[in-house]
């Protein structure tokens, strides 16, 4: 079981192409889409909760053509928005509800329970009689998090799932969305922060101006950019020659000089020392290659 996506393709009505022939399979288990601001990554996402037309293309959701069944899919898919909103007057509970209500579950009492269950999950319980515009950055968006689960979805769709979080929330986050959702549904983690994909996804794709670079594990990335960072010890004065000639990850002193580290196939003219890579590094080794996948292999 899982999503298929074939030759999808949107050019909004001003004639921005967003996505760009898009193929993707993406199975059981976390899965990160990763790629900076402007990538594609919310309208891929926006498109695969039914909220968006593509302008060409196929989505199959766990068998369902997407284009035809939209209802079918909606009721097996959970949904996290980057700009998630709670109206102002329901209280936590409440909210849970009415999210509940939404998402088809009629009976009154199955669903007391399961908000119930859903508060306590994710550890509102006890805040439950507070309003939910009220309640803390973390706190709204474990509330979030309950909203998109309460209807026990098989798809769950989470878009920049980490901004306004600080990094302790950030992995109680992830850690929180990976216990609730259970073994056989897929979660889709869309951002732009390496550190959110590294720990919790064992597949990504890494996306960039409306195309998909990378498909695989983080660790067959990371793998690719193997050999490709290096450690240059040099003067004050050719820090800015540097960083025009090369990326630069980090520049650290080092008594009277600087070590410089840079991204690239191989550095001329300077004593350059090979150093083991970290995602962050590959992922800036990609975006600065525009590696292709589809044509690289
Ligand atoms: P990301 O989520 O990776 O930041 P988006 O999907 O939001 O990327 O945007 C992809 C591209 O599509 C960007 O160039 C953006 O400006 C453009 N875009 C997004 N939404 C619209 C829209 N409603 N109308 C026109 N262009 C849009």
């Amino acid at each position: 079981m899982s999503i298929l996506i074939k030759n999808l393709n949107k050019v909004y009505p001003n004639g921005n192409r967003a996505l760009k022939d898009i193929n993707l399979e993406i199975p059981a288990g976390m899965f990160g889409l990763l790629g900076p601001n402007g990538a594609g990554k919310s309208t891929l996402m926006r498109i695969l909760v039914a909220l968006l037309e593509p302008s060409s293309g196929e989505v199959s959701v766990f068998g369902y053509n997407l284009l035809k069944k939209r209802k079918e899919v909606r009721r097996i898919l959970g949904y996290l928005p980057q700009d998630f909103r709670f109206f102002a007057g329901y209280r936590t509970h409440e909210f849970l509800d009415y999210a509940a209500r939404l998402s088809g579950m009629t009976g009154a009492r199955k669903r007391k329970q399961a908000v119930d269950a859903m508060l306590e999950n994710v550890g509102l319980f006890d805040a439950r009689e507070r309003y939910a515009n009220k309640l803390s950055g973390g706190m709204k968006r474990r509330l979030g998090i309950a909203q998109a689960l309460i209807h026990n979805p098989k798809v769950i769709v989470v878009d920049e799932p980490t901004s306004g979080l600080d990094p302790e929330e950030r992995i109680k986050f992830r850690n929180l969305l990976s216990e609730v959702s259970g073994n056989d549904a897929i979660i889709i983690l869309s951002t732009h922060i390496v550190g959110d994909i590294s720990s919790t996804c064992k597949r990504m794709a890494l996306m960039n101006s409306g195309e998909i670079s990378f498909v695989g594990a983080p660790e067959e990335m990371l793998r690719r950019a193997e050999g490709k960072v290096w450690r240059i010890r040099v003067s004050g004065d050719e820090l800015t020659e540097i960083g025009n000639r090369y990326p630069v990850i980090s520049t650290i002193p080092s008594g009277m000089s600087w070590d410089v580290q840079v991204v690239a196939d191989e550095v001329e003219g300077y004593d350059a020392e090979p150093c083991p890579p970290n995602l962050e590094h590959a992922y800036v080794y990609y975006m600065e290659n525009n590696l292709n996948l589809w044509t690289e292999d």
